[in-house]
């Protein structure tokens, strides 16, 4: 199950990649490298990338905070090179709390309009965890929900929040969802939900899947309440192998770091946020600043989210040879960060990768 695609390619699927190799037969690729650890494990995912003859070419580019006209944006250069590039592979982003500049990682969703977060979770053989069998795929709404930045003092002591829906981002996160089951083989959609509560908000979303299920007649759709999700899937994994599991983006949020835990943490695990026009990949994981410099940290997630790059970018073969040799390396066990209760430098890690290559 592993060798298959974590997000497999096709041409008229909604955010498919528009890149074309420059004239030396490369692809550019733009790096944010990221904060704390990210410069560490950057640097794996280049030694390996440069070891498996991959033909892309990597444009690092700066995404330090600017202020214009009143807001946090990254410069003109950034914005431009992933516009150029159609894709980026992106380090960690720390995000000050409660004071300063907004999260950068909001920022570039917003500004490259990065709809769809697919996550997809699943067990890596040999690293043992409560449940050796999960092999699920959440896709999150990426730019609206909670997340919509939309918030107020009514009185003092009392505020809100809005919880934004509209139906033109839930088709599209939606019709996503039902193409990826299409092309992943997994052929069922489930909406996780509480339109039991947020009757208008999620009751939109819910109906949406409605609407575009039937597009779909050949998709098997259904849809589920999300703490019922989370108490079966705690429970037992299983029946959520076959299935995309698409959401409002706070409870795609919440649950994906929960799956994390099922198959053993974020070191562990990748994403991509989907757009028309630009997709960026990335782990779910933080800059993890108690272990930045040290040479300590997993390079596994940043990995796996370059793998799903590869596979988003069609280069499927450079993408099945480099996660092989990563599944087999974690599973023999004897090269493992310390995360995954081994004593190895995330260059020793990634050397014992390229080994296997
Ligand atoms: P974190 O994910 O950085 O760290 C949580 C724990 O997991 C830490 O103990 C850390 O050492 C460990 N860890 C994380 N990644 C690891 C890896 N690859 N290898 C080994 N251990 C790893 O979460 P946090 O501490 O809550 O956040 C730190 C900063 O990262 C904050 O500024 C936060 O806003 C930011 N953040 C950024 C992103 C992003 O860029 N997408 C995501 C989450 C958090």
């Amino acid at each position: 199950a592993q060798a298959r695609g974590y997000a497999a390619a096709a041409d008229k699927r909604v955010g498919a990649f528009k890149g074309q190799k420059g004239p030396d037969g490369n692809y550019t690729v733009t790096l944010i490298e990221g904060d704390g650890i990210g410069p560490e494990i950057s640097q794996s995912v280049k030694d390996i990338f440069a070891a498996a003859k991959v033909p892309i070419k990597w444009e690092p580019v700066d995404v330090t905070p600017i202020l214009k006209d009143g807001r946090t944006t990254i410069p003109d250069e950034a914005i431009q090179s992933v516009q150029k590039n159609y894709v980026a592979l992106k380090g960690p982003l720390a995000t000050p709390v409660g004071k300063g500049h907004v999260s950068l990682n909001l920022t570039l969703r917003r500004t490259f309009n990065l709809f769809a977060n697919l996550r997809p979770c699943r067990s890596i053989a040999g690293y043992k965890t409560p449940y050796d069998n999960v092999d699920t795929v959440l896709i999150r709404e990426n730019t609206e929900g909670e997340y919509s930045g939309i918030e107020h003092v009514v009185v003092d002591g009392v505020v809100q929040s809005i919880k934004l829906i509209t139906r033109e981002a839930s088709e599209r996160v939606l019709r996503f969802a039902f193409q990826h089951a299409q092309a992943s083989g997994k052929n069922k959609v489930r909406v996780v939900h509480k339109a039991t509560i947020m009757k208008m908000s999620d009751g939109l979303f819910l109906n949406t899947a409605r609407e575009v299920a039937k597009e779909f007649p050949e998709i098997e759709f259904d849809a589920e309440l999300l703490d019922n999700t989370c108490l079966k899937m705690v429970t037992d994994p299983t029946p959520y192998n076959d299935k995309v599991l698409v959401m409002p983006n706070l409870y795609g949020d919440i649950l994906s770091d929960m799956c994390a835990g099922l198959i053993g943490g974020l070191g562990l695990t990748p994403s991509g946020n989907i757009g028309d026009e630009c997709s960026i990949f990335e782990a779910v994981h933080g800059s993890a600043p108690d272990i930045a410099g040290k040479g300590l940290a997993n390079p596994t997630a940043l990995l796996l989210s370059s793998i799903m790059m590869l596979q988003h970018m069609g280069l499927n073969e450079h993408a099945a040879r480099i996660q092989k040799a990563a599944f087999e390396t974690l599973a023999e066990g004897k090269t493992l960060t310390g995360d995954l209760g081994g004593s190895s430098k995330t260059h020793e890690y990634a050397g014992a990768i390229i080994k296997r290559l």
